[in-house]
C-alpha cells in the first residue's frame, strides 16, 4: 500500500475531526440486535455510517430508540441500515450474505464483530457440546465474520478495519464467575486478531480488538440473577468502582474503524474501568 506523502499529512493535520468521521463508510456489525452490537451500530450511523447489521434476532422495533437515532441519522447524514439474519457459525451463509452486502454496496470498510455468547458452568460439568458451541460461537464464528469480510476487501483491493470485541476475561480468571470456555474463547480472540493483523497487514486491512469490562446487558443480567450479590461484588472490582454501560465503548469502535488510528493494528484496547486482576 502506497506511502503517505507530505501533502496527505499536512491535509490530515488540519482535519483532524475529519480524521474520526465514518461518513459513507460500509460497516458490518455481527450482533447488531442486542446489547453492545446495537449500540455499535447505533454509534456508526451517527457518525454517518452504512450500517449493515448481522444478528440471529430480527431488528430492534420501530417504536424503539434506536430506531429514532438511525431516523435522525438517516435524514441528517444520510447513514443508512440494514439487518441480515444470519448464525455466524454458518461459514456459508455468512460468505452469502457478506457477499451480497459488498455487491450491492460495492465495497466494505469495516467489521466489529460483536455475536457472543457466554455459559456459566463449572469446569468438571461442562460437555464437549457445550465447549464447542462456546467456542463455535465466540472464536470460530469471529473468525468466519472476519474472513468473509477481509475476502470481500482483499477481492476489491480495498483497505479495510476490523474490530473483534474481546472481554477483560480473556486475560484474567474471574472470581466468582465460573466460565472455563467462555475466558478460553475471549483469549483466542485476542490472539487471533494478532494473527489476522500480520496476515492481511499487506493489504492494509487493521485488525484490533476491544477489551470491556463487565456491561449492564442482557448477557450480565443473566449472570446477575444467578448470583445478586455480583451487583456489588462486581463494581467493586475496578477502580471506578462501577459497571459499565454499552455507551462507553462507542468511541473506542468510531476511532478504530476511522482514519484517526490509521497505523494502528494488532493491538488491544482494553476498557475495563482498571478492573484488578484477581
Ligand atoms: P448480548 O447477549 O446482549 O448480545 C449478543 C448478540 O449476539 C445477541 O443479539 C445474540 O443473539 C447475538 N448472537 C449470539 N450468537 C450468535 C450467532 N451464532 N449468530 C449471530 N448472532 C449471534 O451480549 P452483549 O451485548 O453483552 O455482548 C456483546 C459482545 O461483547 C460479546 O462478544 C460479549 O462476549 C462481549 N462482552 C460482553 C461483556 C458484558 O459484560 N456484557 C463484557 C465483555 C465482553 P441471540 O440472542 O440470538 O443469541
Amino acid at each position: 500500500h502506497q506511502t503517505r506523502t507530505q501533502r496527505d499529512r499536512d491535509r490530515d493535520r488540519s482535519h483532524l475531526l475529519r480524521e474520526f468521521s465514518l461518513k459513507d463508510r460500509v460497516v458490518v456489525v455481527s450482533g447488531g440486535a442486542r446489547g453492545v452490537g446495537l449500540t455499535q451500530a447505533e454509534a456508526l450511523l451517527e457518525a454517518g455510517a452504512v450500517v449493515h447489521a448481522l444478528d440471529r434476532l430480527p431488528r430492534p422495533p420501530q417504536d424503539s430508540e434506536f430506531a429514532r437515532v438511525a431516523e435522525r441519522a438517516a435524514s441528517e447524514l444520510g447513514s443508512r441500515l440494514s439487518y441480515h439474519r444470519v448464525d455466524v457459525r454458518d461459514q456459508k451463509a455468512l460468505g452469502e450474505v457478506v457477499g451480497g452486502i459488498a455487491e450491492k454496496e460495492g465495497r466494505i470498510d469495516g467489521l466489529i464483530a460483536a455475536a457472543g455468547i457466554q455459559q456459566e458452568t463449572p469446569a468438571l460439568e461442562y460437555t464437549a457440546e457445550d465447549a464447542d458451541k462456546m467456542l463455535g460461537v465466540n472464536v470460530t464464528g469471529v473468525f468466519m465474520t472476519a474472513q468473509a469480510v477481509a475476502r470481500e476487501m482483499i477481492k476489491r483491493k480495498q483497505k479495510g478495519s476490523l474490530v473483534l470485541i474481546g472481554s477483560m476475561s480473556g486475560t484474567v480468571a474471574n472470581r466468582g464467575l465460573i466460565c472455563p470456555a467462555y475466558n478460553a474463547s475471549k483469549a483466542a480472540v485476542l490472539q487471533l486478531a494478532r494473527n489476522l493483523a500480520s496476515e492481511w497487514g499487506e493489504h492494509g486491512i487493521r485488525v484490533n480488538t476491544i477489551s470491556p469490562g463487565y456491561i449492564v446487558t442482557a448477557m450480565t443480567a443473566s449472570l446477575f440473577d444467578a448470583v445478586p450479590e455480583r451487583r456489588t461484588a462486581w463494581p467493586d472490582a475496578n477502580m471506578l468502582k462501577r459497571l459499565s454501560y454499552p455507551e462507553e465503548y462507542r468511541g473506542a469502535a468510531v476511532f478504530l474503524l476511522s482514519d484517526a488510528s490509521s497505523f494502528m493494528t494488532g493491538a488491544d484496547l482494553r476498557i475495563d474501568g482498571g478492573h484488578c486482576a484477581w
